[in-house]
């Protein structure tokens, strides 16, 4: 597959320090920083520091060290922000055109705190 990776998206520059963020906390593989328009009480974005597009792409081609540390840093995520007990919570990864995808780094949307219902837009 043809991924081509934009190093000027505002999670890369986010990555470089260019732009601050609100870190939830990280590794050296994964930063997990809140959303800046938060869509529940918890929004967080859980991103690769790798220059991954979008979910297929990490998926095809991180290393099992960095796709086993970024779903630990999920784990770890939930259980600061208070996520991991029957509340639960939601996750979503916006993929591409048709999944409304807007900063071409790939990133998980952690939602919680509330109920979120079927479906967001
Ligand atoms: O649609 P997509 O999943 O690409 O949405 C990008 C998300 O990144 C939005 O929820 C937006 O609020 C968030 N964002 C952010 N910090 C920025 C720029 C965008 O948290 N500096």
């Amino acid at each position: 597959m043809g991924w081509t990776y934009d190093p000027t998206n505002i999670f890369a520059r986010i990555l470089r320090g260019e732009i601050p963020n609100r870190t939830v906390m990280e590794t050296p593989h994964t930063l997990v920083f809140h959303d800046i328009r938060p869509l529940a009480p918890v929004h967080v974005l859980v991103i690769p520091k790798g220059a991954y597009v979008s979910l297929d792409h990490f998926a095809a081609e991180g290393s099992e060290e960095e796709i086993v540390d970024f779903h630990r840093t999920i784990a770890k995520t939930c259980a600061i922000l208070g996520l991991s007990g029957e509340d639960g919570f939601r996750a979503i990864s916006n993929t591409g055109d048709h999944g409304h995808q807007e900063v071409p780094h790939y990133h998980l949307h952690i939602l919680g705190g509330r109920p979120i219902g079927r479906m967001i837009e």
